[in-house]
């Protein structure tokens, strides 16, 4: 069973692959994104001391998100599963107690995949893009639909999709979450995809890279 992690600034195509590798090819998507915004939305007492981080587009501080995720790990019995972490990990903390909790079942990550892309097609996708407010699907800005084509839930926009926050994502991407590519590399699993590609042709490299 592989485990696979996703890397790659906000607006790489991370959610859409990891959602096509669900569909596809039997993994598990691992969406820290939504996982967040479900407790949010269900008001959790976790829920209540994210939100703010959420919204300002600045990470979850590394032991509170760490503990929740390893938990849901453990409840989800995710050891023997195919497994996309989509968001998860976003430092160096993050992927050792990962690495470490892998480990104590004797696996760990497969490989790690950089879709690499430049910051102007990120600002332009993600100010542009929906989601649907039930399934969470993404769609991209020139959809002409109104409503989700799987379980045709509304389509909204994500409140952190803003140019302020979408600036402000960027920036904690590039300051603290580019660390993992070296964290990757040193282990000799780290993959770089170019993510310029359309989605389908983004997909076709991860399969022949990784599958
Ligand atoms: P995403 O949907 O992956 O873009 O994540 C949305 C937001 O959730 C981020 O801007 C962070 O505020 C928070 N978040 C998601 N994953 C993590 C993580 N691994 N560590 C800390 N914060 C996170």
């Amino acid at each position: 069973m592989k485990k696979l992690v996703l890397l790659g600034p906000p607006g790489s195509g991370k959610g859409t692959q990891a959602e096509i590798l669900s569909l596809k090819e039997n993994f598990v998507h691992f969406s820290t994104g939504d996982l967040l915004r479900n407790e949010i939305a269900n008001r959790t007492e976790f829920g209540k001391q994210i939100k703010d981080f959420l919204e300002k587009g600045l990470l979850v501080p590394d032991e509170m998100i760490t503990d929740f995720i390893i938990e849901y790990i453990r409840k989800n019995d995710l050891y023997n599963k195919n497994v996309v972490f989509d968001g998860f990990p976003r430092r160096n903390f993050q992927a050792k107690r990962l690495d470490d909790e892998l480990n104590s079942h004797g696996i760990s990550i497969d490989k790690a995949l950089l879709i690499d892309i430049d910051e102007k097609t990120i600002i332009e996708r993600l100010s542009s893009r929906l989601i649907c407010s039930s399934c969470n699907k993404i769609f991209p800005g020139d959809y002409e639909e109104e409503l989700c084509d799987i379980c045709h839930g509304k389509l909204i926009k994500r409140t952190d999709d803003n140019i302020d926050v979408i600036k402000k994502r960027i920036d904690v991407y590039k300051n603290e979450t580019s660390e993992l590519l070296d964290y990757y590399l040193k282990k000799g699993i780290l993959v770089k995809i170019d993510g310029k590609k359309n989605t389908q042709q983004v997909f076709e490299d991860i399969k022949r890279m990784v599958l």
